[in-house]
Protein backbone atom coordinates (compact mmCIF):
# COMPACT_ATOMS: atom_id res chain seq x y z
CA UNK A 1 0.00 0.00 0.00
CA UNK A 2 1.50 3.52 -0.73
CA UNK A 3 -0.55 4.69 2.21
CA UNK A 4 1.71 5.88 5.00
CA UNK A 5 1.21 3.33 7.84
CA UNK A 6 -1.01 4.74 10.88
CA UNK A 7 2.10 6.41 13.35
CA UNK A 8 2.71 3.81 16.27
CA UNK A 9 2.42 6.64 19.16
CA UNK A 10 1.44 4.73 21.98
CA UNK A 11 -0.11 8.29 23.36
CA UNK A 12 -3.86 8.22 22.74
CA UNK A 13 -4.12 11.82 24.02
CA UNK A 14 -2.20 14.73 22.58
CA UNK A 15 -2.32 18.29 23.91
CA UNK A 16 -1.42 21.19 21.61
CA UNK A 17 -1.37 24.98 22.86
CA UNK A 18 -2.07 27.77 20.19
CA UNK A 19 -1.62 31.27 20.78
CA UNK A 20 -3.36 33.21 18.11
CA UNK A 21 -1.68 36.94 17.46
CA UNK A 22 -2.80 40.33 19.28
CA UNK A 23 -4.77 41.94 16.62
CA UNK A 24 -4.33 45.07 15.18
CA UNK A 25 -7.34 46.75 17.20
CA UNK A 26 -5.94 45.49 20.56
CA UNK A 27 -2.02 46.19 19.75
CA UNK A 28 -2.66 49.97 21.07
CA UNK A 29 -3.87 49.27 24.45
CA UNK A 30 -3.28 45.30 25.35
CA UNK A 31 0.21 44.02 26.35
CA UNK A 32 1.64 40.64 25.06
CA UNK A 33 1.88 38.77 27.70
CA UNK A 34 2.55 35.04 26.07
CA UNK A 35 5.79 33.51 24.89
CA UNK A 36 6.04 30.44 23.15
CA UNK A 37 9.75 28.75 23.29
CA UNK A 38 11.10 25.17 21.61
CA UNK A 39 7.99 24.60 19.85
CA UNK A 40 6.10 22.92 23.29
CA UNK A 41 7.45 25.59 26.09
CA UNK A 42 4.48 27.97 26.68
CA UNK A 43 5.72 30.84 29.39
CA UNK A 44 2.74 33.67 30.54
CA UNK A 45 3.49 36.70 32.45
CA UNK A 46 1.38 38.03 35.52
CA UNK A 47 0.79 41.45 33.57
CA UNK A 48 0.38 42.82 37.60
CA UNK A 49 3.47 41.40 38.90
CA UNK A 50 5.60 42.69 35.66
CA UNK A 51 4.41 46.09 35.96
CA UNK A 52 5.25 46.70 39.43
CA UNK A 53 8.76 47.80 40.09
CA UNK A 54 9.22 45.99 44.14
CA UNK A 55 8.29 42.87 42.69
CA UNK A 56 10.54 42.98 39.96
CA UNK A 57 13.12 43.62 42.31
CA UNK A 58 12.08 41.28 44.26
CA UNK A 59 12.01 39.06 41.12
CA UNK A 60 8.52 37.45 42.61
CA UNK A 61 6.96 34.33 40.17
CA UNK A 62 5.84 36.89 37.93
CA UNK A 63 5.99 34.01 35.38
CA UNK A 64 3.94 30.60 34.62
CA UNK A 65 5.96 28.03 32.44
CA UNK A 66 3.71 25.25 31.15
CA UNK A 67 4.86 22.19 28.96
CA UNK A 68 3.29 20.56 26.24
CA UNK A 69 3.13 17.90 23.77
CA UNK A 70 3.13 20.81 20.86
CA UNK A 71 3.00 24.62 21.09
CA UNK A 72 2.45 27.15 18.64
CA UNK A 73 3.38 30.58 18.49
CA UNK A 74 1.52 33.69 16.86
CA UNK A 75 3.50 33.21 13.69
CA UNK A 76 2.62 29.72 12.99
CA UNK A 77 -0.17 28.66 10.65
CA UNK A 78 -3.46 26.52 10.83
CA UNK A 79 -1.16 24.08 8.44
CA UNK A 80 1.85 24.16 10.88
CA UNK A 81 -0.62 22.85 13.46
CA UNK A 82 -1.86 20.44 11.07
CA UNK A 83 1.45 18.67 10.07
CA UNK A 84 2.96 18.63 13.11
CA UNK A 85 0.07 17.32 15.38
CA UNK A 86 -2.36 15.91 13.39
CA UNK A 87 -1.85 15.02 10.44
CA UNK A 88 -0.03 11.21 11.03
CA UNK A 89 -3.39 10.61 12.70
CA UNK A 90 -5.32 11.64 9.82
CA UNK A 91 -3.90 9.20 7.98
CA UNK A 92 -4.72 6.31 10.30
CA UNK A 93 -8.42 7.70 10.14
CA UNK A 94 -8.12 6.27 6.22
CA UNK A 95 -6.77 2.78 8.11
CA UNK A 96 -9.94 2.52 10.52
CA UNK A 97 -8.54 4.47 13.22
CA UNK A 98 -11.62 6.45 15.34
CA UNK A 99 -10.34 9.96 16.17
CA UNK A 100 -11.28 13.20 17.49
CA UNK A 101 -9.81 16.72 17.50
CA UNK A 102 -10.84 19.42 19.61
CA UNK A 103 -10.35 23.11 19.80
CA UNK A 104 -10.62 24.73 23.73
CA UNK A 105 -10.77 27.73 24.70
CA UNK A 106 -12.23 30.89 25.54
CA UNK A 107 -14.48 33.22 23.81
CA UNK A 108 -12.12 35.33 21.53
CA UNK A 109 -9.14 32.47 21.82
CA UNK A 110 -9.22 31.86 18.02
CA UNK A 111 -10.74 27.90 18.30
CA UNK A 112 -12.98 28.79 15.36
CA UNK A 113 -10.32 30.06 13.58
CA UNK A 114 -8.11 27.13 14.37
CA UNK A 115 -10.70 24.46 13.01
CA UNK A 116 -12.47 26.30 10.47
CA UNK A 117 -10.36 29.33 9.43
CA UNK A 118 -10.12 31.07 6.42
CA UNK A 119 -9.72 31.16 2.58
CA UNK A 120 -5.85 31.99 2.68
CA UNK A 121 -5.13 30.19 6.10
CA UNK A 122 -7.78 27.36 5.84
CA UNK A 123 -7.95 25.44 9.46
CA UNK A 124 -7.92 21.57 10.60
CA UNK A 125 -11.63 20.74 9.39
CA UNK A 126 -10.71 21.60 5.87
CA UNK A 127 -7.04 20.82 5.79
CA UNK A 128 -8.19 17.08 7.20
CA UNK A 129 -10.65 16.31 4.04
CA UNK A 130 -8.18 17.93 1.93
CA UNK A 131 -5.88 15.23 3.00
CA UNK A 132 -8.38 12.25 3.09
CA UNK A 133 -8.74 12.65 -0.36
CA UNK A 134 -5.11 13.24 -1.33
CA UNK A 135 -4.59 9.62 0.24
CA UNK A 136 -7.41 8.48 -1.39
CA UNK A 137 -6.17 9.17 -4.43
CA UNK A 138 -3.16 7.55 -4.00
CA UNK A 139 -4.99 4.19 -2.87
CA UNK A 140 -7.89 4.05 -5.35
CA UNK A 141 -6.38 1.21 -7.32
CA UNK A 142 -6.76 -1.41 -4.86
CA UNK A 143 -9.40 0.34 -2.89
CA UNK A 144 -12.69 1.58 -2.93
CA UNK A 145 -13.62 4.59 -0.73
CA UNK A 146 -16.70 6.53 -0.07
CA UNK A 147 -16.03 9.61 2.24
CA UNK A 148 -19.58 11.32 3.99
CA UNK A 149 -20.07 14.59 6.21
CA UNK A 150 -22.28 15.77 8.81
CA UNK A 151 -21.90 18.55 10.84
CA UNK A 152 -24.44 19.39 14.07
CA UNK A 153 -24.42 21.42 16.79
CA UNK A 154 -24.83 21.04 20.50
CA UNK A 155 -26.34 23.79 22.78
CA UNK A 156 -28.05 23.67 25.90
CA UNK A 157 -28.00 20.36 25.85
CA UNK A 158 -30.29 19.94 22.26
CA UNK A 159 -28.44 18.87 18.87
CA UNK A 160 -29.05 20.82 15.69
CA UNK A 161 -28.04 20.01 12.22
CA UNK A 162 -26.12 22.61 10.87
CA UNK A 163 -26.55 21.49 7.16
CA UNK A 164 -30.03 21.67 7.26
CA UNK A 165 -31.56 25.07 6.93
CA UNK A 166 -33.80 25.10 10.12
CA UNK A 167 -33.20 21.92 11.60
CA UNK A 168 -35.91 20.77 14.74
CA UNK A 169 -34.17 19.30 17.59
CA UNK A 170 -32.41 15.87 17.01
CA UNK A 171 -32.91 12.90 19.11
CA UNK A 172 -29.57 10.40 20.16
CA UNK A 173 -30.71 6.77 19.67
CA UNK A 174 -28.92 3.75 20.60
CA UNK A 175 -28.46 1.69 17.79
CA UNK A 176 -27.48 -2.01 18.71
CA UNK A 177 -25.52 -2.15 15.45
CA UNK A 178 -23.91 1.42 15.00
CA UNK A 179 -23.95 2.36 18.56
CA UNK A 180 -25.24 5.77 19.17
CA UNK A 181 -26.52 7.62 16.30
CA UNK A 182 -27.95 11.02 15.74
CA UNK A 183 -32.19 10.20 14.60
CA UNK A 184 -32.09 12.47 11.71
CA UNK A 185 -29.12 14.27 11.50
CA UNK A 186 -28.02 14.79 7.55
CA UNK A 187 -25.02 12.60 6.21
CA UNK A 188 -23.70 13.98 2.65
CA UNK A 189 -21.36 12.39 0.55
CA UNK A 190 -18.60 14.18 -0.22
CA UNK A 191 -16.52 13.77 -3.17
CA UNK A 192 -13.38 16.28 -3.38
CA UNK A 193 -13.02 19.13 -0.43
CA UNK A 194 -13.00 21.69 -2.48
CA UNK A 195 -16.71 23.20 -1.39
CA UNK A 196 -16.01 21.90 2.35
CA UNK A 197 -15.02 25.50 3.82
CA UNK A 198 -18.05 26.84 2.05
CA UNK A 199 -20.31 24.35 3.38
CA UNK A 200 -18.45 24.91 7.18
CA UNK A 201 -19.18 28.51 6.64
CA UNK A 202 -23.14 27.69 6.20
CA UNK A 203 -22.86 25.57 8.83
CA UNK A 204 -21.45 28.41 10.64
CA UNK A 205 -23.48 30.83 9.92
CA UNK A 206 -26.79 28.55 11.60
CA UNK A 207 -24.84 28.26 14.64
CA UNK A 208 -26.69 30.13 17.75
CA UNK A 209 -24.74 32.97 19.57
CA UNK A 210 -25.53 35.90 22.17
CA UNK A 211 -24.24 38.39 23.40
CA UNK A 212 -22.19 39.02 26.30
CA UNK A 213 -20.81 41.47 27.92
CA UNK A 214 -17.14 40.16 27.14
CA UNK A 215 -18.00 39.67 23.43
CA UNK A 216 -20.82 40.29 21.12
CA UNK A 217 -20.57 36.48 19.54
CA UNK A 218 -19.77 34.70 22.26
CA UNK A 219 -20.71 31.32 21.90
CA UNK A 220 -22.09 28.41 24.47
CA UNK A 221 -22.46 26.38 20.95
CA UNK A 222 -20.35 23.13 20.06
CA UNK A 223 -19.53 22.11 16.37
CA UNK A 224 -19.26 18.55 15.83
CA UNK A 225 -17.53 18.04 12.15
CA UNK A 226 -18.09 14.49 11.61
CA UNK A 227 -16.16 12.59 8.78
CA UNK A 228 -16.78 9.07 7.75
CA UNK A 229 -14.20 7.22 5.54
CA UNK A 230 -15.65 3.36 4.24
CA UNK A 231 -12.56 1.79 2.54
CA UNK A 232 -13.84 -1.28 0.97
CA UNK A 233 -10.69 -3.81 -0.61
CA UNK A 234 -10.90 -4.80 -3.86
CA UNK A 235 -8.66 -8.24 -4.14
CA UNK A 236 -7.69 -9.76 -0.61
CA UNK A 237 -10.95 -10.00 1.32
CA UNK A 238 -13.20 -9.14 -0.90
CA UNK A 239 -16.34 -8.54 1.71
CA UNK A 240 -14.06 -6.66 4.00
CA UNK A 241 -15.26 -2.98 4.75
CA UNK A 242 -13.17 -0.69 7.39
CA UNK A 243 -14.71 2.08 8.50
CA UNK A 244 -12.89 5.59 10.53
CA UNK A 245 -14.41 8.03 11.81
CA UNK A 246 -12.71 11.55 12.32
CA UNK A 247 -14.72 14.22 15.15
CA UNK A 248 -13.36 17.08 14.78
CA UNK A 249 -14.76 19.78 17.65
CA UNK A 250 -15.22 23.72 18.01
CA UNK A 251 -16.33 23.73 21.25
CA UNK A 252 -18.18 26.65 23.30
CA UNK A 253 -16.05 29.31 25.21
CA UNK A 254 -14.38 27.92 27.77
CA UNK A 255 -14.84 30.77 30.37
CA UNK A 256 -17.95 29.58 32.47
CA UNK A 257 -16.48 25.90 32.65
CA UNK A 258 -13.06 27.15 33.99
CA UNK A 259 -14.72 29.62 36.77
CA UNK A 260 -16.48 26.32 37.57
CA UNK A 261 -13.56 24.07 37.96
CA UNK A 262 -10.84 26.33 39.55
CA UNK A 263 -13.55 27.33 41.93
CA UNK A 264 -13.94 24.53 43.38
CA UNK A 265 -17.57 24.90 43.27
CA UNK A 266 -20.94 24.39 41.18
CA UNK A 267 -22.56 27.46 39.59
CA UNK A 268 -26.36 27.47 41.08
CA UNK A 269 -27.61 28.84 37.47
CA UNK A 270 -27.93 25.78 35.41
CA UNK A 271 -28.37 27.94 32.87
CA UNK A 272 -24.54 28.95 32.84
CA UNK A 273 -23.18 25.18 33.31
CA UNK A 274 -22.14 24.36 29.98
CA UNK A 275 -23.02 20.51 30.73
CA UNK A 276 -21.69 19.20 27.67
CA UNK A 277 -17.99 20.97 28.13
CA UNK A 278 -17.98 19.88 31.76
CA UNK A 279 -18.72 16.45 30.81
CA UNK A 280 -15.73 16.75 28.02
CA UNK A 281 -13.12 18.31 30.54
CA UNK A 282 -13.89 14.73 33.01
CA UNK A 283 -13.78 12.53 30.24
CA UNK A 284 -10.42 14.48 28.84
CA UNK A 285 -9.08 14.20 32.60
CA UNK A 286 -10.08 10.69 33.28
CA UNK A 287 -8.43 9.70 29.58
CA UNK A 288 -5.23 11.52 31.06
CA UNK A 289 -5.31 9.58 34.40
CA UNK A 290 -5.28 6.35 31.80
CA UNK A 291 -3.02 7.31 30.09
CA UNK A 292 -0.70 7.59 32.91
CA UNK A 293 -1.67 4.87 35.35
CA UNK A 294 -3.79 2.34 33.33
CA UNK A 295 -7.64 1.89 33.89
CA UNK A 296 -9.53 4.56 34.57
CA UNK A 297 -13.44 5.35 34.55
CA UNK A 298 -14.38 7.34 31.86
CA UNK A 299 -18.23 9.07 32.12
CA UNK A 300 -19.09 9.27 28.77
CA UNK A 301 -22.84 9.45 29.47
CA UNK A 302 -23.27 12.56 31.38
CA UNK A 303 -23.78 14.61 28.46
CA UNK A 304 -24.95 14.82 24.61
CA UNK A 305 -21.74 15.87 23.55
CA UNK A 306 -19.66 13.05 25.22
CA UNK A 307 -22.21 10.78 24.22
CA UNK A 308 -21.92 12.01 20.50
CA UNK A 309 -18.00 11.61 20.69
CA UNK A 310 -17.69 8.39 22.90
CA UNK A 311 -16.21 6.13 19.85
CA UNK A 312 -13.69 8.87 19.08
CA UNK A 313 -12.92 8.59 22.46
CA UNK A 314 -12.57 5.32 23.66
CA UNK A 315 -10.92 2.16 22.81
CA UNK A 316 -8.39 2.04 19.99
CA UNK A 317 -9.30 5.55 19.14
CA UNK A 318 -6.79 8.89 19.18
CA UNK A 319 -8.33 12.16 20.83
CA UNK A 320 -5.94 15.48 20.26
CA UNK A 321 -6.51 18.42 22.26
CA UNK A 322 -5.84 22.25 20.78
CA UNK A 323 -6.09 24.68 23.78
CA UNK A 324 -6.02 28.35 21.98
CA UNK A 325 -5.17 31.10 24.24
CA UNK A 326 -5.02 35.31 23.56
CA UNK A 327 -1.82 37.07 24.10
CA UNK A 328 -3.23 39.71 25.44
CA UNK A 329 -2.67 41.00 28.99
CA UNK A 330 -6.86 41.81 29.89
CA UNK A 331 -6.91 38.01 29.00
CA UNK A 332 -4.13 36.55 31.71
CA UNK A 333 -7.04 35.10 33.82
CA UNK A 334 -8.64 32.72 30.59
CA UNK A 335 -5.23 32.22 29.67
CA UNK A 336 -4.20 30.71 32.64
CA UNK A 337 -7.20 29.04 33.16
CA UNK A 338 -6.88 27.21 29.66
CA UNK A 339 -3.07 26.26 30.13
CA UNK A 340 -4.38 24.99 33.76
CA UNK A 341 -6.79 23.15 32.20
CA UNK A 342 -4.46 21.63 29.26
CA UNK A 343 -1.31 20.81 31.50
CA UNK A 344 -3.87 18.44 33.80
CA UNK A 345 -4.77 16.63 31.17
CA UNK A 346 -1.08 15.73 29.50
P1 LIG B 1 -13.22 31.76 19.18
O1 LIG B 1 -13.81 30.87 18.13
O2 LIG B 1 -12.31 31.02 20.13
O3 LIG B 1 -14.23 32.57 19.90
P2 LIG B 1 -12.11 33.13 16.89
O4 LIG B 1 -11.57 31.96 16.15
O5 LIG B 1 -13.37 33.71 16.39
O6 LIG B 1 -12.23 32.80 18.45
O7 LIG B 1 -10.93 34.20 16.93
C1 LIG B 1 -11.09 35.49 17.50
C2 LIG B 1 -10.51 36.55 16.57
O8 LIG B 1 -9.11 36.35 16.42
C3 LIG B 1 -11.10 36.48 15.19
O9 LIG B 1 -11.25 37.79 14.71
C4 LIG B 1 -10.06 35.72 14.39
O10 LIG B 1 -10.09 36.05 13.02
C5 LIG B 1 -8.76 36.17 15.04
N1 LIG B 1 -7.72 35.12 14.96
C6 LIG B 1 -7.68 33.98 15.65
N2 LIG B 1 -6.57 33.26 15.35
C7 LIG B 1 -5.90 33.97 14.44
C8 LIG B 1 -4.66 33.79 13.74
N3 LIG B 1 -3.90 32.71 13.92
N4 LIG B 1 -4.29 34.74 12.87
C9 LIG B 1 -5.03 35.84 12.69
N5 LIG B 1 -6.19 36.10 13.33
C10 LIG B 1 -6.62 35.18 14.20
MG1 LIG C 1 -15.83 30.58 17.66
Amino acid sequence: SIIAPASKQTTTLLVAVKCRPLAEKERQRNRDIVRVTDDRDVIVLDPDLSKNYLDRVQNRSKEKRYCFDFAFGPQCRNMDVYKTSISSTIAGVIQGLNATVFAYGSTGSGKTYTMVGTQDDPGLMVLSLHTIFDLIKKDRNSNDFEVSCSYLEVYNEVIYDLLQKSSGNLELREDPAQGIIVAGLRCIKVRSADKILALLNLGNSRRKTESTEANATSSRSHAVLEINVKRKQRNQYRNQVIHGKLALVDLAGSERASETNNGGQQLRDGANINRSLLALANCINALGKQQKKGLAYVPYRNSKLTRILKDGLSGNSRTIMIATVSPADNQYHHTVNTLKYADRAK
